[in-house]
């Protein structure tokens, strides 16, 4: 018998029960009480909803208010010091790692958040060194699989693996020179365990440990550490299911399959390629394959054929008592339930599974490669047929404009007319901005009455008009704010703009929108990715109304935004039937219309941003380059379009560029503004060695927490940069995100910033 399982489900709520509850702690308004209320209700609600799909292993301890990896580090007491006495309860130091805390008497700020591997998710990274103080504060996952049973569901406990969560990690800043996480190994093994043997002796079968990590490169020299590690924790263990996801075990397979574990999981949605060659390695022993079928990173109903095959494939090769079908990874990357969905046209929803719908689908697959006879099962198989076909014949259909125009671009679209000297001198005219020039990254305080001018459009409450009166108006307040504090290049604010993809799908051909899909990003932000369906190409204008009005209402030079094609494509759920590449280069087509109508509306900066060129980087480092090429070769078509006096702009949220510095000197954007207040300064020195000489703009601080920072604290981050860089290099911004704050703390930290440029242009 084929059993189904389920790695991880959404853990935000269908209605984002869990964001609007961990918020209204966080501004007081409920209570602890109430918060694990809320999570209790949401947890209880993914287990029933998976169970009620027919699935054999149900996740639990995978649930978070924050974030999973913050979890485990505050379970086993990885809390930097910065966090510890500051009379905070344990929770609020939990919610403090994960967004800083200005309160009373207390301001610590968050700690460095990470992208969890090529996804758009981000971790709090754990800090470790050699004084960390591992103690298993409390076991989740035992309480969390308790907290199931009593509710009458058996489920099958996850946790993060100890390899993962040590290598996910960094070495905290007063670790010793060379200190390497990794080095912790054996005391962190002696809690996991303990944690082990309490589910052991609790009556748990199966625990799922994920080690997505073994999936990545690095993993090829941890053969020794995979092998003592799992030779100490299986003899106390509940059954093992080490869990891989995102990419191919390749070579490390070998070792993984003389691990002493029970089960392995791996990913067939993003590495299909690798089946075989587990099989091989397998077939000798006795370890039960769970084969991720069903992806738990897009939306594409999965098509049951396939994926029977693959699972019969399995079956033949080491028999179906060890063959699980499951979903590729957690389906935390994925909405709650197609459910909520009212507003998809009929055509469109049947394309479509979301998670719970996911968990139907890997219960169906494994009925079937069980032989079932059951009346559901076969209705099922027949109903997915149908589904799939109907949505393959509409992929055979195609928009010939824009495929021929894709087919016809030439290398010479890629290049600006001058090199960045050239521009640079003409930009200095034609711009005149001081010697350390101030910006932010575009987006200003997305306030309540903003939202709800949307929604009431929406509804139909405020005509066209009415809205759009209502935007120039935030646009002027805007405008006016940036006029009076003293910033040099000016933005419009992005009040029109839901989410920077969002916004830009709406106003494209070929994607389509959902009501509720949202996914978490980090903490108690959830983002709603549009889905790509079919050709992209830009009807008319997007954003040239907004910047131009923007302009008029100022002398100061204002600077366009508009969202990069990788960006758009990387936070899109792209069509799983053409190439991610031909995606892209449509995207940046339909931007390169916008660009140069915005330098035809006599817009004199662009910023094109950017940000998830690098989470899209694979993970395996042979398929960087192919991926790199077109993905900056995209960015460069969507913004070399224009004259030389014309500034453009990037902005990516993070610094970390070491590995792919090329690249982003490839990019040859005027400006690139990058994230750095939570990084130390090594990311500059990259910059220096590279001999980078275009601007850059060094984020001077952090936003993704209310904190203010002082005057001084900007000076000295100044000082800091200036001792790498050279003076006419820098552009002084903050990080991104101003969308996500207040006004009180963006208007009191800006000017800082402002002060902050002022005092630097007397002083270098
Ligand atoms: N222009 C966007 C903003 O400021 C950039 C956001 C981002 O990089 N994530 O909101
Ligand atoms: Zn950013």
């Amino acid at each position: 018998m084929v059993l189904s399982s389920v790695l991880g489900f959404p853990r935000i709520g269908a209605n984002r029960e869990i964001k609007k509850a961990v918020e209204a702690y966080w501004a007081d308004k409920i209570n602890v009480e109430a918060l694990d209320k809320a999570a209790a209700e949401t947890k209880l609600a993914n287990w029933n909803a998976v169970k009620a799909q027919g699935v054999d292993f149900i996740p639990s301890g995978e649930f978070s208010l924050y974030d999973h990896v913050l979890d485990h580090s505050a379970a086993f007491n990885v809390i930097p010091k910065r966090y510890v006495g500051l009379g905070l309860s344990p929770l609020d130091v939990y919610f403090a790692l994960g967004r800083g805390r200005q309160s009373a008497g207390v301001d610590v700020p968050a700690s460095e958040m990470k992208k969890w591997f090529d996804s758009n998710y981000h971790f709090v990274v754990p800090e470790f060194s050699e004084d960390t103080d591992f103690r298993l504060n409390y076991n989740k996952a035992l309480l969390e699989y308790k907290e199931a049973q009593a509710a009458g569901i058996k489920t099958r406990p996850v946790i993060l693996g100890p390899i993962s969560f040590l290598l996910l990690g960094k070495a905290a800043k007063g670790a010793q020179a060379g200190f390497k996480p990794i080095s912790l190994l054996p005391k962190l093994l002696v809690l996991y365990k303990t944690l082990l043997s309490e589910l052991k002796a609790n009556g748990v079968e199966w625990v799922q440990i994920d080690e997505p990590i073994l999936v990545l490169d690095t993993a090829e020299n941890l053969e020794a550490q995979f092998t003592s590690a799992y030779t100490e924790l299986a003899p106390v263990a509940p059954k093992i299911l080490l869990t891989t996801y995102f990419s191919r075990l390749d070579k490390n397979i070998n070792y993984v399959a003389k691990l002493p574990i029970s089960g392995l999981h791996i990913d067939l949605d993003r590495a299909p390629d690798q089946l075989d060659a587990v099989l091989a390695a397998l077939k000798p022993t006795s370890i039960v394959l769970s084969l991720g079928v069903v992806s738990g990173r897009n939306i594409w109903k999965t098509d049951f054929t396939a994926a029977i095959k693959q699972g019969q494939k399995a079956i033949d090769a080491i028999g179906s008592e060890r063959v699980i079908i499951a979903t590729s990874s957690s389906l935390l990357h994925t909405p709650v339930t197609l459910a909520s969905e009212k507003k998809l046209t009929a055509e469109q929803k049947d394309w479509f599974s979301f998670a719970t719908e996911k968990a139907h689908e890997v219960a169906v697959i494994a009925a079937s490669l069980s032989g079932s006879q059951d009346a559901a099962v076969a209705a099922a198989l027949e109903a997915n047929k149908v589904s799939i076909a109907k949505r393959r014949k509409f992929e055979a259909t195609s928009d010939d404009t824009v495929r021929k125009r894709v087919a016809a671009i030439t290398p010479d679209m890629l290049d600006r007319k001058s090199p960045f000297a050239v521009r640079k001198e003409a930009q200095a005219k034609h711009l005149n901005l001081p010697k350390f020039p101030t910006t932010t990254i575009g987006s200003f305080p997305q306030t309540k009455e903003i939202r709800q001018a949307r929604a009431k459009l929406g509804k139909g409450e405020l005509t066209e008009q009415e809205y759009e009166d209502f935007i120039k108006k935030e646009i002027e307040h805007v405008v006016a704010f940036q006029e009076r504090i003293g910033l040099d290049l000016l933005v419009h604010g992005e009040p029109e703009r839901n989410d920077m993809v969002q916004y830009f799908g709406e106003q494209l051909n070929g994607f389509v929108f959902t009501q509720n899909a949202w996914v978490q990003s980090y903490g108690s932000r959830y983002v709603r990715p549009p889905i790509i369906v079919s050709d992209v190409s830009r009807p008319g204008p997007i954003t040239v109304k907004w910047s131009s009005y923007a302009q008029s209402v100022t002398k100061k030079p204002m600077k366009g935004m508009l969202t990069g094609p990788v960006t758009i494509l990387n936070w899109s759920f792209p069509r799983a039937d053409v190439s991610r590449e031909l995606q892209s280069k449509q995207l940046a087509l339909a931007l390169r219309d916008e660009v140069i109508d915005l330098e035809k509306a006599n817009i004199q900066a662009i910023q094109v941003d950017e940000p998830a060129i690098r989470e899209g980087l694979p993970l395996r480092r042979a398929d960087w380059d192919a991926y790199l090429k077109w993905a900056v070769d995209s960015f460069k078509l969507a913004t070399a379009g224009v004259g030389d006096t014309l500034q453009t702009h990037s902005h990516f949220c993070y610094s970390d560029f070491d590995d792919i510095f090329p690249s982003i000197q490839r990019l040859d954007a005027d400006v690139i503004s990058i994230e750095a207040s939570k990084s130390d300064m090594k990311l500059l020195t990259t910059f220096k060695q590279y001999g980078y000489s275009n601007q850059i703009g060094p984020g001077v601080y952090d936003i993704h927490s209310p904190r203010v920072p002082g005057e001084q604290e900007i000076k000295d981050r100044l000082a800091a940069m200036l001792a790498i860089l050279p003076d006419s290099l820098l552009f002084v911004n903050p990080d991104c995100g101003l969308k996500t704050r207040g006004w009180k703390e963006t208007e009191a930290s800006l000017i800082n910033v402002v002060e902050a440029a002022r005092w630097a242009r007397k002083t270098y």
